[in-house]
């Protein structure tokens, strides 16, 4: 597939969240020939030292018309991989093809490692395993008269409301009667609490929020969680308790590390889910060959991945047809189309996301290892 006219050229200028990135269009496109160059870098020296060995290599190893696309393509997109880093950009991810006109640059606040590849289509799985890592989340701390959302987005925290109720938690002597004092602070938190809901369902909708974590000290946190309308209620990963006045830098980090036990814990799951399949005769496959018949009929619901995975194949470049482990022959059986030698989890890893699949990395796992490291849950 062509990129469409308006998915020529993506310039963010400033770091963005790896989940803003449209993976999914990325992955509709390819060429039959190599002339997309995908870099990932981390913009220091040894990394831009790095990038130009790479682009070297690639230029002895390509020629003809792919070469001088591929010079054209670096030249291109040069003033943005040799460059210094934005303010809080740690990596960036560029695609590039000159002959299709086609430049995408998206600073990032995480690492990556950096790598150079010229293939048919944007090299994405590297963009898979970060966008697995770093999910976005909301964190809320609530006590009975602050409120704090964050967003956190890649490493990129952004905080989005800070409420608060104004009547005192003590009253003074004088004035009110207790009574009075006391509906009036009731009714004075059940509306902050609707506030806080309202703005959490605002931040929320529509976004693709891996989970809320809600902390803070005492009964607020419950209350507010019995606030939540069902569908966020079913996002919450965890209620905390913590301290009173937490700084934001500590909010954010709890949150970290809540919400990547929260990955791997689903990730286990998964793979038990995939195990599970497996046993009882669920539709499901193993092995890089069985996931790639499914995937090809648009059956798979969720693939499952373990995140070092590699596999040697090759693709036919007309016909699209994937064969794993082996040498490929000069011309593809199926249609005589050109072959080219490929990692096959990229490939289905892209398959995934043009039929709809949910994609799910698991760090390890002794069953998802047993099949060869790859293995789905389908439809049907
Ligand atoms: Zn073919």
């Amino acid at each position: 597939m062509q990129p469409e006219e308006n998915f020529l050229k993506i310039i963010e200028r400033r770091p963005i969240s790896v989940m803003d990135i449209d993976v999914k269009t990325l992955a509709s496109i390819y060429d039959e020939r190599d002339v997309y160059l995908t870099i990932y870098t981390t913009l220091n020296d040894s990394s831009h030292r790095y990038i130009k060995k790479r682009l070297s290599i690639m230029g002895d190893v390509v020629d003809g018309e792919l070469k001088e696309n591929l010079m054209k393509s670096v030249e291109m997109a040069e003033e943005y991989i040799f460059c210094n880093p934005l303010p809080g950009e740690r990596s960036r991810i560029i695609f590039s093809s000159y002959v299709k006109g086609f430049l995408h640059v998206y600073p990032l606040a995480v690492d990556v490692e950096p790598m150079a590849v010229l293939d048919t289509s944007p090299y994405l799985l590297p963009l898979a395993k970060l966008r697995d890592d770093y999910e976005d989340y909301a964190v809320l701390y609530v006590d009975s008269s602050t409120a704090y959302l964050y967003m956190v987005r890649s490493d990129i925290v952004e905080k989005v409301s800070h409420l608060k109720t104004y009547l005192k938690n003590r009253h003074k002597k004088g004035g009110m009667s207790q009574m009075r004092f006391n509906r009036l602070r009731r009714e004075s938190i059940e509306h902050f609490l609707d506030k806080v809901v309202e703005d959490l369902r605002r931040e929320v909708s529509g976004t693709d929020i891996r989970g809320i974590l809600i902390l803070g000290p005492g009964e607020a946190k419950k209350s507010l969680y019995e606030e939540l309308p069902k569908e966020l209620r079913g996002k919450v990963i965890e209620l905390l308790d913590t301290e009173s006045d937490l700084k934001e830098v500590e909010i954010v980090r709890i949150g970290d590390e809540r919400s990547l036990e929260d990955e791997v814990e689903r990730s286990m799951r998964s793979a038990e889910e995939l195990r599970e399949a497996v046993l009882k005769g669920a539709p499901s496959a193993y092995g890089p060959e069985e996931v790639r018949d499914a995937l090809n009929t648009s059956r798979v619901r969720k693939l499952i991945i373990l995140k070092d995975l590699s596999i040697p194949g090759w693709i036919c470049e007309r016909c699209q047809r994937i064969e794993v482990g082996k040498k490929p022959p000069e011309r593809c059986p199926s249609c005589g189309g050109l072959t080219s030698i490929v990692d096959v989890v990229e490939e289905l890893y892209e398959l995934a996301l043009r039929t709809g699949a949910e994609v799910e990395f698991v760090l390890e796992n002794d069953f998802l290892k047993s099949v060869g490291g790859i293995g789905a849950i389908l439809r049907y």
